[in-house]
């Protein structure tokens, strides 16, 4: 028997609740219905309609992306109107959009906890946990650690950078750009902390931690200024580098699940930074 939309839906949220997600957020099947049956789907980042086109080459009847689509309110659904674009592609495709975003990134699956390995942090810890009882599972937002050893901030940087780019296993190879780093290069680097996404609002936390360097994507000019008064480093690898590994770990999930050993997945090889 064929697998539904729905059944997907339930293996993800075993993992990422719905209910762990930000109010802001806008997470859970946004296109499509939970009883159609899936044979392809394909994991994305963003639901552009490049990956869209991608979902119909591939024969996709669901993307499961980590960006929500309909993020705002929609006040029309004119084709020339971007944000109605992508819902009303979908729809004409017959593709459904499922998006695990905020809930996600508190989840075993975050790439904080994948860039955490890479770099080969000791003493895991969440940076900002988010379970609010005893009985609840630990879940949070990014991960703090210790380096083996203390090493130069340029050292620490380059090799983590190295590595990054030789864990990638799937066929979009990752690119450096957007990434910077600020901080004094000759400085001994011990406990980091790493946040993907946006991860700008945690300096005030890492550094409160004790944090000698913060590694995230997409900081703002004055949150990395506090940063560097309160005398921890940077590395800002854009949003997309710092979340892409999640795709990787999400269909590491996906695929090793017993009941939904009939569908094909993919992760999409039309994601990459925006930038030049
Ligand atoms: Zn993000």
């Amino acid at each position: 028997m064929a697998v539904s939309i729905g059944l997907v839906a339930q293996h993800i949220e075993k993992l990422a609740p719905k209910y762990w997600a930000e109010e802001w957020d806008n997470v859970g099947l946004l296109v499509g219905s939970g009883s159609t049956p899936v044979e392809r789907i394909l994991i994305a980042l963003d639901g552009t309609l490049e990956v869209i086109e991608e979902a119909k080459d591939f024969g996709a009847q669901l993307i499961v992306a980590h960006h929500p689509i309909m993020f705002r309110p929609l006040k029309n659904l004119r084709s020339d109107n971007p944000a109605a674009k992508i819902p009303l592609t979908l729809f004409n495709y017959q593709i459904g959009y499922y998006a695990a975003h905020t809930n996600l990134d508190q989840s075993r699956l975050s790439s904080s906890i994948t860039l955490g390995e890479i770099l080969g942090l000791k003493e895991l810890k969440l940076l900002e946990e988010q379970s609010y009882n005893s009985t609840e599972e630990l879940r949070g937002y990014g991960v703090i650690g210790y380096l083996e050893r203390p090493e130069p901030l340029e050292a620490v940087w380059q090799n983590f950078l190295e590595r990054l780019l030789q864990s990638n296993s799937y066929a979009h190879p990752y690119n450096l750009t957007g990434v910077r780093l600020a901080g004094s290069l000759k400085k001994d680097i011990r406990k980091v902390a790493i946040v993907n996404g946006s991860g700008g609002r945690f300096v005030p936390k890492a550094l409160f931690k004790g944090a000698d360097l913060l590694i995230t994507g997409d900081v703002d000019h004055h949150a990395v200024l506090d940063a560097l008064e309160g005398g921890m480093a940077v590395g800002d690898l854009g949003h997309f580098l710092s979340e892409a590994p999640m795709l990787q770990a999400l269909y590491y999930y996906l695929t090793s699940e017993r009941s939904l050993q009939g569908i094909e997945f993919k992760v999409s090889s039309k994601n990459a930074s925006p930038w030049l």
